[in-house]
């Protein structure tokens, strides 16, 4: 009889004849990448989409670095009880993503504590809600310094990191539909996000060589405190109630409905998965069909 051994020895001798050697490596990462454990830092992850993306990695099987500012540390510590909870590792840390040296720092601590660095989500985001030619330097600054700034740090200092453990890694960055077809009253917002998917197309070629995935998320309208805030902040402008523009974007929708946090989750979770392993500097659109490209 046929030992086992001798079988796995046959089907790695037969995929050596059929896949070049890069692509046997790949099986291989694939083969043991769910036994090992695997780790994830998600900025912005107190609260709304953020915090559904870290569940979902934990839940997934990722020890999870939950990033946020320090203001908002009560929610912080739930999220991570609850990934504890799951039985996974997860660790808090404050640290203002628009800040390259706290982004540094962020990295360092998650890396010491968690060990080594498989995934980092660049999900912390703010929107600003006015017409353009109201848009005060103040205020531009504010949200270039977290879309776009902040992205390109927590995209740097994890690639440097991804280099340092030579073995790969995936950068998942937070777009918006907005950077397909802005809306109207937020141009630097729009703008913020053209630029994140910008970014990660130019990083996903420069990072190739290193077996660095960098891709982006596309949500749609999501319901979380961001949402609402706009919501009310569109009411103000059009004359209309508390919740008018979220119901009235339902029409918009091809599937019917404005999403909830896990349904952008779900894509996070198959960036960050080997399942995305041949797919690089996309991004993925997630808004049960608004736009269509
Ligand atoms: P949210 O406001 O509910 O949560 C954002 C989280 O990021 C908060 O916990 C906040 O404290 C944190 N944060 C803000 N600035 C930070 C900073 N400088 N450093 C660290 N953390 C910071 O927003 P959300 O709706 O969950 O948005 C998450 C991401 O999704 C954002 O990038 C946003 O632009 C994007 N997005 C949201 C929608 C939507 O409809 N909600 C649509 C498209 C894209």
């Amino acid at each position: 009889m046929t030992s086992l051994p001798s079988i796995l020895l046959r089907a790695t001798t037969t995929r050596r004849l059929i896949y070049p050697v890069h692509a046997l490596r790949c099986q291989r990462t694939f083969a043991t990448s769910k036994t090992l454990s695997k780790t994830a830092i998600v900025s912005g992850s107190g609260r709304g989409i953020g915090k559904a993306i870290a569940l979902r990695l934990a839940r997934d099987g990722f020890d999870v670095c939950v990033n946020d500012l320090e203001h908002n540390s009560s929610s912080v510590e739930s999220v991570v009880n609850e990934i504890k909870s799951l039985g996974r590792n997860a660790l808090p840390v404050y640290a203002d993503v628009s800040k390259c040296s706290q982004v540094e720092s962020m990295v360092e601590t998650s890396v010491a504590a968690l060990g080594p660095l498989d995934v980092i989500v660049a999900n912390a985001g703010i929107a600003k809600i006015h017409l353009g030619l109201d848009a005060t330097e103040a205020d531009t600054q504010s949200v270039l310094a977290v879309n776009f700034y902040g992205v390109l740090w927590q995209d740097q200092a994890a690639a440097k990191q991804f280099i340092k453990q030579g073995a790969g890694g995936k950068i998942i960055n937070c777009a918006s539909i907005v950077a397909f077809r802005p809306f109207p009253m937020s141009p630097i917002y729009c703008a913020s996000k053209a630029a994140v998917r910008s970014l990660t197309q130019s990083f996903a070629m420069e990072l190739a060589k290193h077996k660095i995935t960098v891709n982006a998320y596309a949500p749609g309208i999501v319901d979380t405190q961001m949402a609402h805030a706009a919501d009310e902040i569109y009411g103000v402008v059009d004359g209309l109630p508390k919740g008018s523009f979220l119901e009235n974007a339902k029409s918009m929708i091809a599937l019917g409905r404005t999403s909830v946090p896990e349904d952008v989750a779900k894509m996070v979770s198959y960036l960050a998965s080997p399942d995305s392993d041949y797919v690089t500097g996309q991004t993925m659109i997630v808004d049960g069909g608004i736009v269509f490209s």
